[in-house]
């Protein structure tokens, strides 16, 4: 049943822009480039297979996520053991993408996939979430240099401010710091 609908037979030769012609939309290309500039065609891949766009690309890596979840992870990584091998992953398979090795143009294989989704990913992102929190937790930590009061953000929150009594006597501090005392008076500090 599969392929029998199509009429006339489908070319299953690569597709080459060697003469500088797309042969898919008749556009001038340059013939050592990839991807053709006006139908996305891809040299080296059978005619129509065109370069996967941001909108179906981010729709199958939330897809992906979605099945990882949805299987516990294991699921979708046994699956994706299977799918690996022909340059799939398992949304990749349902939504029919495939990762092709740039310079073949020939699907990706297992290692190749493996290393992609699995180590880059994990390093990559990794990297840049271990460097956004770095960030983050820097630009807290550092508030107090140009904020007026020398706040940080928890001295904001709990209406806070950070004194220095190294030279004040202990005993002035002891007598105006005590719990019971009163309104102190108004003074000139007592050094
Ligand atoms: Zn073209």
């Amino acid at each position: 049943m599969v392929g029998t609908a199509v009429a006339p037979p489908w070319p299953a030769d690569p597709v080459s822009f060697a003469d500088g012609t797309c042969p898919r939309c008749g556009r001038q290309v340059d013939p050592v480039t990839l991807v053709c500039d006006g139908c996305r065609q891809v040299a080296g891949a059978p005619m129509g297979v065109v370069l996967g766009d941001p909108g179906r690309r981010l729709g199958q890596y939330l897809l992906d996520i979605a099945l990882c979840l949805g299987t516990l992870g294991i699921g979708w990584f046994v699956w994706s053991l299977v799918t690996w091998k022909s340059g799939q992953t398992p949304a990749m398979r349902i939504m029919k993408l495939r990762v092709l090795h740039g310079a073949t143009s020939r699907p990706a294989r297992w290692l190749r996939m493996f290393v992609r989704e699995l180590v880059v990913k994990m390093v990559v992102v990794g990297a840049v979430t271990a460097a956004s929190f770095a960030a983050g937790v820097l630009l807290l930590d550092t508030m107090l240099l140009w904020d007026r009061g020398r706040r940080q953000v928890w001295d904001e929150i709990a209406s806070t401010i950070v004194v220095d009594e190294s030279g004040v006597p202990a005993h002035v501090l002891a007598e105006a710091w005590a719990p019971a005392a009163t309104a102190a008076p108004v003074g000139p500090p007592v050094v």
